[in-house]
């Protein structure tokens, strides 16, 4: 692979905070080394004593037995992971907030230990008294409302497999996911609320039913009071299911390697796949990488802003912080409704002092100027955490001082549906940081840039991020299709996990991702990252967010296509267009001098905030997408794309 020389790997390392350091579990990249060196050494070893963390019913009696690439992890060991997330804090901890919920009207609700623990046992007999067994798979089809963690922790507690599909999926969507798991038994709500609309989860749920006959029985949870159809003998009401249940519902035990999701990966790359994760190695990582990671404490008031349809939800935002007994705070709504200062808000009124969203969140927030943060007291925070995509190094500045105040670490975690929990990231009291780095791997994650031939790329080489060893909480198969888990991650480089992801590598032995290995793309032989050019764009002033693609040409094999929206008080115009190409040319080099820039008013985006490039490369083309586009939030913005090449061309 060709070598390039970003600006960006020449940065110098931003220590942890003095302040932030002084109290934090690891407070030196020597004791980072330590600890990692010991994992790396004997892997067994470390994730065995990791484990004693996990409440057993009967210890694991072999660590790992390792077929590549099927893994199983802590053999023999018993345990329930909604025993792990609630009863075993119920002695020191019944009265102590697990969740703080706060409703887009404003309505709010807080759930003590003790209270979710009664709700999720209440909600298990019911789902046992409807004949859910072990083994079984439930759809959750939910907005984000108490009763959806109570659904998933309902479900671990019975030993069923939830597979969550986000709110905001369409029925086709919804239906395909179904199916492919054969779900019996469906959790949807009435409705749910987004910027003050009602979104008829109902409707689209019974649309999706009528394409699957594994369908038995529909819970509905009463949220929004809309009248719905109703179909009676499938149809029943959450409340009236938890009014007739008990509230004891002991936890029985099952085996570490029971399975306990499925969650099908956000679809930016073409067909979805459900990855599916077990329970011992799943929640150790989750709680594991929670505790060391965010540097949780006792007293720290926990939000992690995604959705519990994506994976971050499932891990950050259930299982990780509950087995480790901590506050969260859970939102219902959009981050700008009613008005773009509701996250600082939040921050404000509930004393948040760990907050981790998404890359491409942050961005939003930059663009839309700080007077909404100057608003608000947001001198509780002391932790910032990000994920989903590469954040450029402008938006990582930002976050550290405009939100953190300069006394925040950010922890840029990078890991993947797939993972199941954080595999590279910045200890935030012991790794000195740089902006857009993910930086180290983790004690227990042996992870590599390498040649498709396994071979390590040089510091400033672009290379394939790998991972060599098994970790606990990695998927282990697609459901269904054991063919494509072996195909996709394990046979690109034999036996090593193929994440898909382009990365580099510094002197510092600091991991840059630079992105999908998709979004690489080839300039008359020389390979550029999308996001590369996609952070010198966004170092300009007049740029609020941009997404990089390229097109066939068929001299210089690709050229470079820019989408780009602007900073709230700029103009798109011709000059603007020239400077912009300027820009990139002069930051990067000029071999990377964009072909086309076009300006648009927002990028097409997975409703997990991903751009979706695969659908821009079909623009930048084709002047229009004719694949798969259900995972896109809004569909409109493809059309306003393809109509605005047109206009301007
Ligand atoms: P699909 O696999 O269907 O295309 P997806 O990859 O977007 O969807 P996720 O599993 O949620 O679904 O996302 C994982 C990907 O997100 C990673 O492979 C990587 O490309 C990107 N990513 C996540 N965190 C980071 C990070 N901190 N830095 C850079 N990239 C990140
Ligand atoms: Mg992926």
């Amino acid at each position: 692979m060709q070598e390039f020389d970003p600006k960006i790997l020449n940065e110098k390392p931003i220590p942890p905070p003095a302040e932030f350091q002084r109290r934090a579990r690891l407070r030196s990249l020597d004791e980072y080394r330590k600890l990692y060196d010991r994992a790396k050494i004997d892997p067994e070893g470390f994730w065995g004593e990791q484990a004693k963390m996990l409440d057993w019913f009967a210890p694991p009696k072999k660590i790992l037995e390792w077929n590549v690439p099927h893994a199983k992890w802590f053999l023999g060991g018993k345990l329930n992971v909604s025993h792990n997330c609630l009863d075993r804090h119920l002695a020191k901890s019944a009265n102590k907030i697990a969740l703080y919920w706060e409703a887009e009207d404003g309505k709010h609700l807080k759930f003590t230990y003790a209270q979710l623990h009664e709700r999720v046992c209440k909600f298990a007999n019911a789902l046992l008294g409807l004949g859910v067994k072990d083994g079984d798979s439930v759809a959750v089809y939910m907005p984000m409302i108490p009763e959806l963690p109570i659904a998933l922790l309902a479900c671990a507690r019975i030993g069923a497999i939830h597979s969550v599909i986000f709110g905001g999926f369409s029925a086709t969507a919804l239906s395909d996911r179904i199916s492919d798991a054969k779900s019996k038994l469906l959790i949807t709500a009435d409705g749910g609320y987004r910027r003050g609309h009602v979104v008829p989860l109902k409707e689209t749920a019974d649309k999706a039913a009528e394409a699957c006959p594994s369908i038995e029985k529909i819970v509905v949870v009463k949220r929004t009071g809309e009248n719905v159809a109703w179909k009676n003998g499938r149809d029943l009401w959450w409340h009236d299911l938890e009014a007739k249940a008990s509230s004891n519902c002991p936890a029985p035990s099952f085996d570490a390697e029971h399975p306990l999701y499925i969650l099908y990966t956000s679809g930016t790359t073409g067909k979805p796949k459900g990855v599916l994760h077990t329970s011992a190695g799943y929640l150790l990582g989750a709680m594991y990488t929670t505790q060391l990671v965010f540097d949780l404490r006792d007293d720290d008031i926990y939000w992690c802003t995604a959705d519990i349809g994506w994976v971050t939800g499932h891990s950050y935002l259930v299982y990780g912080p509950l087995a480790n007994c901590a506050t969260c705070v859970m939102y219902e709504g959009a981050p700008d409704f009613p008005k773009k200062d509701r996250f600082w808000e939040i921050i404000e009124r509930y004393k948040v002092s760990i907050f981790y969203s998404s890359a491409t969140a942050v961005r939003a927030f930059m663009a839309w100027g700080n007077d909404w943060i100057a608003k608000h007291d947001l001198s509780s925070l002391r932790l910032l955490g990000t994920v989903g995509e590469p954040i450029n190094p402008a938006a990582w500045k930002w976050y550290f001082e405009v939100i953190g105040g300069k006394r925040c670490p950010i922890v840029d975690t990078w890991w993947q549906t797939e993972t199941g929990a954080m595999m590279i990231s910045p200890l935030p009291g012991a790794t000195p940081t740089k902006p857009g780095s993910a930086t180290l791997p983790l004690p227990g994650v042996v992870a590599r840039v390498a040649t498709l031939k396994g071979e390590t790329v040089k510091p400033g080489e672009t290379g394939y991020l790998i991972i060599e060893k098994p970790w606990p909480s990695m998927l282990r198969t697609i459901f269904g299709d054991d063919e494509r888990f072996k195909r996709d991650y394990w046979s690109r480089i034999p036996g090593v996990y193929f994440t898909g992801d382009a990365a580099q590598c510094d002197a510092d032995g600091y991991i840059w991702v630079l992105g999908r290995v998709d979004d690489v793309i080839k300039v008359a032989g020389h390979r550029l990252s999308s996001m590369e050019i996609e952070s010198a764009l966004v170092s300009h002033p007049a740029v609020a967010e941009a997404a990089v693609v390229a097109r066939p040409d068929e001299i210089k094999g690709e050229a470079i296509v820019c989408f780009v929206t602007l900073r709230s008080g700029h103009n798109h115009s011709a000059a603007l267009r020239v400077a912009l190409i300027e820009h990139v040319a002069v930051t990067i080099g000029s071999i990377a001098r964009p072909a086309e820039v076009r300006f648009a008013d927002l990028l097409p985006k997975t409703r997990s905030g991903k751009i979706m490039r695969r659908l821009l490369r079909e623009v930048a083309e084709k002047g229009g997408v004719s694949g798969d586009t259900t995972t896109l939030e809004d569909m409109a913005v493809i059309q306003k794309l393809a109509a605005a090449a047109i206009d301007e061309d």
